[in-house]
């Protein structure tokens, strides 16, 4: 896990969407087929993308820093596909180049308070920090998905992997039914569909997921599973004063 001062100067040096520099040109030809002419510069688009990380995603679940470090590992040479259509390979438009498991004291704003979660949030961040997976993605620079993403159509991101569905218990620190687990029910969306006007449940606030992850594809989509999970965006400016009110409403600084 790569560590930085802040989420900031973590995002500060990565190069923007875009013709790809030197080293990224030479990161995507380690992935062409062989006897492909290399790649050159004009023909490729790199973009940047916050494709995952450890805080609270839509279903109540978190990733543990071994599935973040596992997606660095293995999303390069990984298909860029649209909404996660695992049996249709004209919807894969790119690859996964390159990809960082990343970790700072400090989350972002939009990140932390998502879905009411900013509690939750809080205490991942200052327990475990926060930490996030930064992939980049090559296109061909003719490609419509470069368009899509360049002009706002195309922004969320969510990782398409397998898993063995390991759930781990952030009350006892282990597995969730089994005895290392002190009778916790984790708050996955099926069982709360299944069980959650039952009496005398005891939820735990949210689940790890654990255990054994491999990456499949990394896709664009209308709305992942995951806030914040997209293509790098353009940072505030620094000072902004509309930005630093929003923080002082919900109390935030660094957290560390
Ligand atoms: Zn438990």
């Amino acid at each position: 896990m790569l560590q930085f001062p802040s989420f900031d100067s973590a995002i500060a040096s990565v190069p923007g969407m875009g013709q790809p520099e030197p080293w990224q040109l030479d990161q995507m030809n380690k992935f062409r087929p062989k006897g492909m002419k290399p790649y050159t510069a004009d023909q490729m688009v790199s973009v940047p993308m916050l494709a995952s990380h450890n805080l609270m995603s839509f279903s109540n679940g978190v990733w543990d820093d071994q599935s973040i470090e596992s997606m660095a590992a293995f999303f390069p040479g990984k298909p860029m596909n649209l909404n996660h259509s695992w049996e249709d390979v004209q919807q894969n438009v790119g690859f996964v180049y390159s990809a960082y498991a990343i970790q700072t004291p400090d989350a972002p704003v939009n990140i932390l308070n998502a879905a009411d979660y900013f509690d939750i949030n809080r205490s991942i961040v200052a327990n475990h920090g926060f930490q996030f997976l930064l992939t980049y993605a090559a296109f061909p620079a003719d490609s419509p998905a470069v368009n899509a993403i360049g002009y706002g159509m195309a922004k969320d991101v969510s990782t398409g992997g397998i898993t063995d569905s390991t759930m781990i218990c952030p009350l006892c620190d282990g597995e969730f039914f089994t005895d290392e687990c002190d009778g916790h029910m984790p708050p996955h969306p099926m069982l709360l569909f299944f069980l959650g006007d039952e009496e005398g449940i005891d939820w735990a606030p949210y689940y790890i997921r654990a255990g054994f992850h491999t990456a499949v594809e990394l896709t664009l989509c209308v709305s992942g599973n995951l806030p914040g999970a997209e293509v790098l965006t353009e940072p505030e400016e620094a000072g902004d004063p509309v930005e630093e009110e929003a923080g002082q409403a919900i109390g935030l600084q660094v957290i560390r």
